[in-house]
């Protein structure tokens, strides 16, 4: 089975592993367009969220899949992708500290959520919180290095095709190929193979800081309030995201910065620098589920999309389920394929 995975995100890379491994013969495309969302993303892993503290759609399901997935790359390149770390979760008022306690409560919670005396090593860059949450089996999956990586793989086998691939270039191309599928993030939006899904882009911003004094290098646990927080690993910290459903690019504006800005004031005590700020555009979907399966149009034109504001957890699994569909013949769930659609 011959392929062409077109777009090398997040989707892209984990179809093209997965089809590979599989048995396929795989090339893969990729026109470098700059925001993309997959290098914006802090790659988290949260299965917990929401006001309600709710759990992510699947959980169960994806994270192993996820997991085993990441880190068998992980053990194959002899790099660290898989960060296990551990949620703060910072509550402000009575109500999310009762809404807190009802959920870990709840059945299927109990190895997901705790609390904490306090925020630890944390206390002394943070305002204080009320009451300190613990968001367990939560990681940070470095998309950077995963996507860097993989493509230097690909273009030492001479199997990256650094262009973009328009739907006049499929055409030409398709004659090579049992299969073509589009992995193209928000861009697939104007993909004429597939016409009239309902996508419902948003836009996510966020910033690169470092803390002012020392101390922070050595800070592990990703911290929660109404913005996320994500160390890095090299004394610099990733914090975001906003989320715009109407915007006008896909870079940093001044107006949602600021906002940032004053957000993380609210979050710590500690003086810090802002080193770098970004945006960009998320596959999101209506139904919030992703959009997979063959064209409606074209029975050789595939897509790999829709993986929404979480892309580390779902892609690993969808991947597989594609791969099913595509070498093997079997079917979508409806849930996913985007023959829901027509
Ligand atoms: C600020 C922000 C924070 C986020 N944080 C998280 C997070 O912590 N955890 C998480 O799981 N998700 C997060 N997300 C969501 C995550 O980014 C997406 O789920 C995921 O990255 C989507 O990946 P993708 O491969 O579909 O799209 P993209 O990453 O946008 O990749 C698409 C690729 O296709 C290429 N391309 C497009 N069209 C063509 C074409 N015709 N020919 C050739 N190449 C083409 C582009 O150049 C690009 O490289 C975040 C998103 C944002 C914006």
């Amino acid at each position: 089975m011959k392929c062409l995975v077109v777009g090398q995100g997040i989707a892209g890379t984990v179809l093209a592993r997965t089809l590979t491994r599989r048995g396929a013969a795989v090339r893969i495309a990729d026109a470098g367009h700059p925001h993309q969302s997959s290098l914006a993303a802090a790659g988290i892993i949260n299965p917990v969220t929401g006001k309600r503290f709710v759990k992510s759609w699947g959980f169960e399901t994806f994270y192993p899949v996820a997991r085993a997935f990441y880190r068998e790359l992980e053990a194959e390149w002899q790099c660290t992708l898989w960060h296990e770390q551990p949620i703060l979760r910072l509550l402000e008022t009575v109500q999310q500290a009762n809404d807190w306690a009802a959920r870990m409560a709840s059945p299927g919670y109990a190895h997901l959520l705790g609390e904490r005396p306090d925020a630890g090593a944390w206390s002394a860059f943070l305002k204080p919180a009320l009451l300190t949450g613990e968001i367990r089996q939560a990681a940070r999956v470095d998309f950077p290095l995963l996507l860097h990586t993989f493509r230097q793989k690909m273009a030492g086998e001479g199997l990256l095709l650094e262009q973009a691939v328009t739907s006049g270039t499929a055409l030409q191309l398709v004659s090579d190929y049992d299969y073509i599928i589009f992995c193209e993030g928000y861009r697939g939006r104007d993909n004429p193979f597939f016409p009239a899904l309902p996508w419902q882009l948003s836009k996510g911003e966020g910033l690169i800081f470092r803390f002012l004094p020392p101390g922070a290098e050595t800070l592990r646990e990703m911290v929660k309030r109404d913005l996320m927080i994500v160390p890095q690993g090299n004394g610099l910290f990733w914090a975001g995201a906003s989320n715009d459903w109407t915007f006008e690019d896909n870079g940093a504006t001044a107006a949602v910065q600021q906002g940032l800005g004053e957000r993380l004031s609210g979050i710590f005590s500690a003086p810090y620098e802002i080193v770098q700020r970004f945006g960009a555009i998320r596959p999101t979907v209506k139904d919030r589920r992703p959009f997979l399966g063959i064209s409606p149009v074209h029975p050789k034109m595939a897509i790999f999309n829709g993986l929404g504001t979480k892309g580390a957890l779902l892609a690993p699994y969808w991947a597989e389920r594609l791969a099913d569909c595509l070498l093997e013949g079997k079917s979508l769930v409806a849930e996913v394929d985007i023959q829901r659609f027509f």
